[in-house]
């Protein structure tokens, strides 16, 4: 495990935020949620686990480093704006929302045990992208195995 992965989870607080009560979520800052929402109580860093996290964003954005999964993401990206099939708007667009979504969906299926393998090939499934052959389902099943390739290469080595 090199400095850099392990800084993704170290100095986390636990918190919670008004709007979603019960909800336990983590922040780097203490002010803001890793997903975004304002914190109105946070546990100091020495008593904040990883897992207590029950916000499922917060919790993929603290054991994951998105700058991996978005360098391979830039990689599909531009492969397939290169063939000409996407517009860079449209790439970008799409590359966004699987790194918004996808690392919150692996933190829960890791959390409840499941392989790499499992969560590629339930993906692939489930996104239409193991049977359709088109363009739109080959290029979203690339996408979205990139995402969980750099999700995989950066996750946090500890329990969470
Ligand atoms: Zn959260």
């Amino acid at each position: 495990m090199s400095e850099d992965e392990r800084a993704t989870a170290e100095g986390m607080q636990t918190c919670w935020s008004d709007s979603t009560p019960g909800e336990i979520h983590a922040s780097f800052s203490g002010h803001r949620t890793l997903c975004g929402k304002p914190v109105i109580e946070a546990n100091p860093i020495y008593a904040s686990r990883l897992g207590d996290i029950t916000c499922s964003k917060c919790g993929g954005i603290a054991v994951f480093d998105e700058g991996a999964a978005r360098t391979r993401v830039r990689e599909v990206l531009d492969k397939w704006i290169a063939k000409g099939k996407l517009t860079p708007a449209s790439a970008t667009e799409m590359g966004n929302l699987a790194i918004d979504v996808f690392p919150g969906r692996a933190f829960t299926s890791r959390r409840k045990g499941h392989s790499w393998n499992k969560i590629s090939t339930d993906f692939l499934l489930a996104s239409g992208a193991a049977t359709d052959k088109d363009a739109s389902a080959r290029f979203v099943g690339e996408l979205g195995l990139a995402v969980f390739e750099g999700l995989q290469a950066s996750e946090y080595q500890g329990k969470y």
